[in-house]
Formats: C-alpha cells, sequence, structure tokens
C-alpha cells in the first residue's frame, strides 16, 4: 500500500545528507570534543561548526549556543534556569512568569512546576485563532516579572504569536524573553536580534536531523542556573559529554535550511493552501483551526462537526496516510487538547480535529491523494454518527 507521511510538525526523516555528514563521528573521528589529543580535536572543530550553522540561521555568535538533547530540555533549562536565580521575586503579588496558555507541554508543565515552588505564573489566554493579546501581556507586568516565555508558533494549530512586539515589550520593561521556536525554525525568518530574543529553543527533529539533540541559544551576558551539574561541558551551562554526530546533524540541517530556506518554505506553502482549499470548499462542516495568515508554512489543521480525530485518524492510517490528531506527545491521551479548548472550542469541537502538516517529501499527488481520502472517510464516519443527522 502507498504510504503518504503528513506528520512532519511531530518529527522528520533525517535528510541522507545529514546522515552522511553524521556518520564519520560515529567511528573513525569518534573522539571527545573535549579531548585536547587529535580525535578530540577532530569532533571539537565539527561541534565549532555546527554552533556556527545555528548561530547563522537565527542570527546571534556562536558562544551564544548551548547543546542540549532537544526541545524538552531547551525549554527547561530557559525557563528553570532564569528562576532558580530569581527564587527571591517568589511570593510578591505580581506575576513572576507570563506565558501563554497555548504552549507545548515542555513549557507548560515547567511553569507549572515552578508554580508549585512558589513562583507566580500567569497563563495569558488566547483569541479563537491562538493569538495573545500584547495589551494583556503589558497589564500583567509587575516590578516582579523577570521572564515572558511566549511560543513563537504553535505545533498543533501553526497560529504564529506575534514575537516582534512581545520583543520589544520585554526589552522595554527590562524583562527577559524566551521563546520555544521548535516548530517555526525552517519555516519563519528568525533574527533573535532584531527581534529582541534573549533566549529560544530548537529541535533537531523538526528539521530533518536526528533526534535526541537541540539547542537553546542564550544572550552571551545573561546567567542562568544550570540543572545538570558535572564536568562544566557548555560552559558549564549543560554538562554531559557532548553528542557529537547528534550535533553534526543539527548543525547540517541547519546549514540545509540556511541554503534552500525560499524554495522550501515556498513548496511548504504551496501544498497547504492547496489542501487547506480542498477540503474546506469540498467537505460542507469543515473549518480551519488557527489563524488563517499568521499560521506555520507547513501547518493545515481542520475541524469537521459530527466527527471523531481519533476515528478519522485510524481511518486515514488504513488508507497509508499519517496525520495526527494533537501534538505527538498528547495524540495517545484521549482528553481533548488544551490548544482547541483555549480557543473557545467544546470538547467535541476540539475532538472533531486533525493536523495535516506537510513536508519536503510531500507532493502536489499526495495532497490530491489525501483531500479525495479525508473526503471519502468524513463522509463515511459522519453516515454513522448520531451527531450527524443532515
Ligand atoms: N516545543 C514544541 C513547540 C514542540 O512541538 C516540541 C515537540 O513536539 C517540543 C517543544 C519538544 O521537543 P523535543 O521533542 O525535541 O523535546
Amino acid at each position: 500500500m502507498k504510504q503518504i507521511y503528513m506528520d512532519y510538525a511531530a518529527t522528520t526523516p533525517v535528510e541522507k545528507e545529514i546522515i552522511n555528514a553524521m556518520v564519520p563521528f560515529f567511528n573513525e573521528k569518534f573522539g571527545n570534543p573535549s579531548s585536547i589529543h587529535d580525535f578530540g580535536i577532530k569532533a571539537s572543530d565539527a561541534v565549532e561548526k555546527a554552533r556556527s550553522n545555528i548561530s547563522e540561521l537565527i542570527g546571534c555568535i556562536p558562544e551564544e549556543i548551548i547543546f542540549t538533547s532537544g526541545g524538552t530540555e531547551s525549554d527547561n533549562l530557559a525557563i528553570k534556569g532564569i528562576s532558580y536565580l530569581n527564587k527571591d521575586k517568589r511570593n510578591n503579588d505580581g506575576f513572576n512568569i507570563i506565558t501563554c496558555s497555548i504552549e507545548h507541554p515542555a513549557v507548560r508543565e515547567t511553569c507549572k512546576f515552578l508554580e508549585k515552588q512558589g513562583f507566580k505564573v500567569k497563563f495569558l489566554p488566547v483569541d479563537k485563532y491562538g493569538i495573545i493579546d500584547t495589551n494583556d501581556l503589558l497589564e500583567s507586568i509587575s516590578k516582579d516579572t523577570f521572564l515572558i516565555t511566549i511560543m513563537y508558533a504553535n505545533n498543533e494549530i501553526g497560529t504564529i504569536e506575534p514575537i516582534d512586539e512581545i520583543g520589544k515589550i520585554a526589552s522595554e520593561n527590562n524583562i527577559l524573553f524566551h521563546t520555544d521556536a521548535v516548530q517555526a525554525v525552517g519555516k519563519e525568518e528568525i533574527d533573535v536580534k532584531k527581534q529582541n530574543i534573549d533566549m529560544l529553543s530548537l529541535s533537531s527533529h523538526k528539521i530533518y536531523g536526528p533526534k535526541g539533540v537541540g539547542a537553546l541559544y542564550k544572550r552571551k551576558d545573561l546567567k542562568i542556573q544550570p540543572l545538570a551539574h558535572g564536568g562544566g561541558h557548555e560552559k558549564g551551562f549543560r554538562s554531559s559529554t557532548l553528542n557529537t554526530p547528534g550535533i553534526v546533524g543539527l548543525g547540517k540541517a541547519c546549514e540545509i535550511i540556511v541554503n534552500n530556506f525560499e524554495k522550501n518554505v515556498s513548496h511548504y506553502k504551496k501544498l497547504r493552501d492547496k489542501i487547506i482549499s480542498n477540503i474546506t470548499e469540498n467537505i460542507e462542516e469543515s473549518y480551519l483551526n488557527g489563524h488563517p495568515e499568521k499560521r506555520l508554512a507547513n501547518n493545515a489543521h481542520f475541524r469537521f462537526t459530527g466527527i471523531e480525530g481519533e476515528s478519522l485518524q485510524l481511518m486515514l492510517d488504513e488508507k497509508g496516510i499519517a496525520a495526527s490528531t494533537g501534538s505527538a506527545c498528547s495524540s495517545k491521551k484521549l482528553e481533548a487538547s488544551h490548544v482547541l479548548l483555549a480557543l473557545g472550542l467544546k470538547p467535541e469541537e476540539a475532538h472533531g480535529s486533525i493536523r495535516l502538516s506537510v513536508g519536503r517529501n510531500n507532493n502536489e499527488e499526495e495532497i490530491s491523494y489525501v483531500s479525495d481520502a479525508l473526503q471519502e472517510v468524513v463522509k463515511k464516519l459522519r453516515n454513522m454518527s448520531p451527531l450527524w443527522n443532515r
């Protein structure tokens, strides 16, 4: 059976060119990048090249990149790292940390964990498209606010937050700004200096690199409390022997983005727009979740009246199509997505939603195949649904 992968927001395949770049660092160049002999120097040179590839992509300097095990660790390191240095600001009246209600669990659960330790966290509401109101942000700031952490773009509905404005507000109020850009990297042009971003999280496996590696950009002069203590790697901010092959893969992934940005983004947009029009024009009571324009180039997220997203996903899977009902992490849970509920959707509407995220390997023929399959499956499910009696 033909298989079509349209779940690139969950993870991406590792590109051949990236695998080829990584392979030597598993065997012939296996040295520890901290060692000062030739084996170590070869590994360390490769790590530094990757650091510079990442910095070029996001507009910082190489010294501002800390390698981690992925987006989750980068988020934890940024948020806890700053909070632990600001413990004395707890238990006052105002909010210490301002975030929003549709963050990925890597940020959301970290903030909830900190709440239990006495930090005050404001979870800003979002509008029906998933966008925060910057007036709410301004009103939530107090003298004890030390961190704003708002995602660049949402992993489920693809909505892009007003990052430039948030950065400006943070900088004018002397508050640090962290953004989880795991989904935005490779689809949005990022310039941390121009956008007043102090810390930014990214992950390799969403950009055609290997799993288990990521990075945190942290402004050079910014102090954070490390989470792991040990040999003092990464200037003491993240101890543990560096994952050289993974880092080389991440660096190569960033280099490929820099060299092919416009071509890839316009490819994603063409496919995304085609699937959005195919579905919303041909399936009655089908709706696009998230913002119609301010959305990730590769994200299409739909809701269908009278249908359960899980059944839809399973029936698509039977036709060889990989889609998702939510974020990769929550799709095995049965509760409605906190993101869709935050948009004001009813639980049954949230359950009737599905995400299709396209990637470099998709083509127009696949978009047509998936659109036809969706039409057929929605019809079938509605015929069986007690919620659908038109
Ligand atoms: N943040 C966002 C927005 C994500 O989409 C993801 C992954 O789904 C993560 C963080 C976690 O990244 P990782 O899987 O590299 O830990």
